[in-house]
């Protein structure tokens, strides 16, 4: 059954992407519906919680028996030192080459007869619905209350009114994005209304995949005979062609007086890979943002999740006291309260004992950060650039010149120059002594880099990030 999951991820990301974070994903069980998975390296579990949770959750619901999700752990190994390490040329050539010809083959064998031109490319959209993010597991607090009610006002408009259009939800992770666009798709559906809905892979995969079997117009039709378009995460649409054809799209659906929604992570006038008329286009409708989510919410949200448990588990019960001394422990994030309600359960299960609140802090204590940053030294950077890159600290500090090691070295000195309070010339010391003037023509390549390029730019965030944890 793994497999299948396998195969559903190669099917959906191509052969590229799937061989370089996924090939050596392994499956350890699944306890108490918790898919858990191990991966060789910190540094690949980040990455993969970063960008690929909801799918690879999305993917073992389906096909695994784990209904709360996955947990991914690093698996001890020897010492090994090589992510799968594409060099960054290669994952900006991402996502159109990566992609077979026919990528839906593995995923619906029942209907691998069918030959892919044949096919709906929207038979699949949606398959990546959760059933249980619905208006109603939606707990509204103050922070999310201005999105929530805009979004139920949307699904329940007749087909052809758009009371906001489009709506662009934005807000930072785990903070109810997705599960509230989901529930405004599966609330339009029940209401009649023809609904697609994509995550920004998704929309990028079935357009060329419909490019690729010449049925693109078919699917531009197709896409226009809608009620309501729904897209997570527009901040990862890129590629020129992609991007000309969502721009067309939804202008196409806007002056049709169909419904659009999108969400990100951050406001319209961020998106940085989008060409400015779209995210004009993006900002013209109703913008809201969510926010955090407070205690009251949390706590809110903790006691549904545990009741939710409960009905698989009618032993189990959680005490009030304990449900708000964990929301306050576990800050901000809606995927950490999933978290923290999973592992209470495991520990509840597995012991046998009641939750008190010294099991509970024990249950979550990976989830609770402490939040000091922490002081990064050179040494560690160069460390975990060149482990990210392949290459080794030596050649980091060489006078080597090849492509290869050039944008690591030069990352490695943005990053020394962001994160320490070291000066220039003291970084190029630092370096193999190299020149000031060297190491401010790194920062500056990087820092136009990143702006350019929105993978880089995710990479380069991930790093910062795992430095300072
Ligand atoms: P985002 O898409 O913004 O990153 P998600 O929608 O995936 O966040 O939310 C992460 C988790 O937190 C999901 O399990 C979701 O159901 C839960 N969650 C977030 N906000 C709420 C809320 N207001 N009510 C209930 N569950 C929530
Ligand atoms: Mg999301």
């Amino acid at each position: 059954r793994w497999d299948r999951v396998r195969r559903r991820l190669r099917a959906e990301l191509g052969e590229d992407v799937f061989s370089s974070w996924f090939a050596r994903v392994e499956i350890g069980a699944v306890v108490e519906g918790v898919a858990h998975l191990t991966v060789p390296t910190r540094f690949l579990k980040s990455w993969l919680e970063a960008h690929y949770a909801e799918r690879l959750r999305a993917h073992c619901m389906a096909e695994l028996d784990a209904p709360n999700g996955v947990a991914l752990s690093v698996r001890q190994v020897a010492r090994e030192s090589s992510e799968p390490c594409q060099d960054l040329s290669a994952q900006r050539a991402r996502p159109a080459q990566a992609r077979p010809a026919t990528p839906m083959s593995d995923v619906a064998p029942a209907s691998a007869a069918t030959p892919a031109s044949d096919r709906d490319p929207m038979d699949a959209c949606g398959t990546l619905l959760d059933r249980r993010m619905t208006f109603q597991s939606f707990v509204v607090g103050k922070s999310n209350a201005l999105a929530f009610a805009a979004a139920e006002r949307i699904s329940a408009a007749p087909a052809g009114s758009t009371p906001y259009n489009p709506l662009y939800l934005h807000a930072g992770v785990g903070l109810g994005k997705t599960h509230l666009i989901q529930a405004i798709a599966q609330d339009a559906r029940q209401h009649g209304k023809r609904v697609a809905y994509f995550t920004a892979d998704r929309f990028m995969y079935g357009f060329v995949a419909a490019l690729k079997s010449q049925t693109a117009l078919a699917f531009k039709e197709k896409l226009r005979g809608i009620d309501l378009l729904i897209v997570d995460d527009v901040q990862f649409i890129q590629g020129r062609s992609i991007q000309q054809e969502f721009g067309h799209t939804i202008n196409a659906l806007i002056d049709a007086g169909k419904q659009i929604v999108v969400a990100a992570d951050r406001l319209p006038t961020d998106l940085e890979a989008l060409d400015e008329r779209i995210r004009s286009r993006l900002a013209g409708g109703l913008v809201v943002e969510i926010g955090e989510l407070d205690e009251a919410l949390r706590v809110k949200i903790l006691t549904t999740r545990l009741d939710g448990l409960k009905a698989a588990h009618p032993s189990f019960h959680v005490n009030p006291d304990v449900i708000a001394y964990v929301a306050k422990l576990v800050a901000t994030n809606g995927r950490d309260l999933d978290g923290a309600a999973n592992r209470i359960l495991a520990h509840a299960t597995l012991t046998g004992a009641s939750v008190t609140m010294e099991t509970a802090e024990a249950a979550i204590r990976d989830l609770v950060r402490t939040r000091e940053p922490r002081r990064v030294k050179i040494e560690d950077i160069q460390k975990l650039v060149a482990t990210r890159y392949n290459v080794s600290r030596a050649d980091i500090l060489s006078e080597r010149r090849t492509a290869a090691v050039v944008k690591p070295r030069q990352i490695a000195m943005y990053l020394a120059k962001a994160l320490t309070p070291r000066s220039l010339p003291e970084i190029g010391r630092r370096f193999g002594g190299r020149d000031h003037t060297t190491v401010l023509h790194a920062v500056r390549k990087i820092e136009k880099a990143i702006v350019e390029d929105r993978l880089l730019h995710d990479e380069v965030d991930l790093l910062k990030r795992m430095l300072q944890e």
